[in-house]
């Protein structure tokens, strides 16, 4: 459990640092669960990634999760094998409501009050997703878990990061990366040693020279609403921290 003080009603805590943004939304993607299995769940990192969530908690910011499939389902791998698109896309949203559920059951191990809001209504497990309960929540205190995506085929986990962001009135949607790249490079950093990490690009860079941020439907509505996207390494410990302070060469900035 985090150690760190709590904020005061202004989001200062009490060393000093105030956050960047009074509330995020948080993408994970599915296969950050998976560790090095690359499939399934695997606890520790479900648990290490949920301390640093009660962490920025701490600090007083309301935080909203969307989290992906990809570690145990995706649309496009059933489609490729010559599934109905948007029925592989179905079971794709399932998987991230599995993931929810596993991630609420950790942060609530780590008593934080955590509510699951799926876009595919499954009442006996979660609530519906409706904005202003989910506005509630965040207002209370507690980490909404966003899953079932937007609840429709054909996208990606990271469009309803970028839709709900702009309607709960977040202030940056916080992608976590989990390959050990920390931001955006200026090329693949695994197959260009030359590639350098960028502190800040503009949506348009991203679009145009096709980087892989986050899919770009999402890149566009963040551009259209002036959404900034931060990029980071959620696997580091203390990293979400360190992007909710501003602490200099952590992740890239899109904006
Ligand atoms: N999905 C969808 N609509 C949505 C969100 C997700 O159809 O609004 C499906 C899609 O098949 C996707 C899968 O759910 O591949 C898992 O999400 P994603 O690929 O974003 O997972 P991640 O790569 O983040 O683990």
């Amino acid at each position: 459990m985090s150690d760190s003080p709590a904020a005061d009603a202004t989001g200062t805590t009490a060393d000093g640092v105030t956050p960047r943004w009074p509330r995020i939304v948080l993408k994970l993607s599915g296969e950050a669960f998976a560790g090095t299995a690359g499939f399934g769940i695997d606890g520790a990192i479900v648990r290490q990634l949920a301390e640093d969530v009660v962490d920025a908690r701490s600090m007083g910011v309301d935080v909203a999760i969307v989290i992906g499939g990809g570690n145990i389902w995706r649309g496009m791998t059933g489609a490729g094998a010559g599934m109905d698109r948007a029925q592989a896309d179905y079971m794709g949203m399932l998987a991230t409501i599995i993931n929810s559920l596993a991630l609420q059951d950790t942060l609530e191990q780590l008593e934080q009050p955590t509510r699951v809001m799926t876009a595919l209504h499954m009442e006996q497990i979660a609530e519906p997703y409706i904005r202003r309960r989910a506005e509630r929540h965040l207002e209370k205190g507690r980490v909404v878990i966003l899953a079932g995506g937007l609840g429709a085929p054909f996208f990606t986990t990271d469009t309803p990061a970028a839709l709900r962001a702009a309607e709960l009135s977040a202030g940056a949607v916080i992608k976590g990366t989990h390959s050990g790249v920390d931001g955006v490079y200026t090329a693949d950093p695994k197959l260009d040693p030359t590639a350098t990490k960028l502190d800040e690009i503009t949506y348009m860079e991203v679009l145009n020279k096709g980087l892989k941020v986050m899919d770009p439907t999402s890149i566009t509505f963040c551009m259209d609403n002036a959404l900034p996207i931060v990029v980071f390494d959620a696997l580091q410990v203390g990293n979400l921290r360190r992007v909710l302070t501003g602490v200099a060469g952590v992740g890239t900035l899109v904006r």
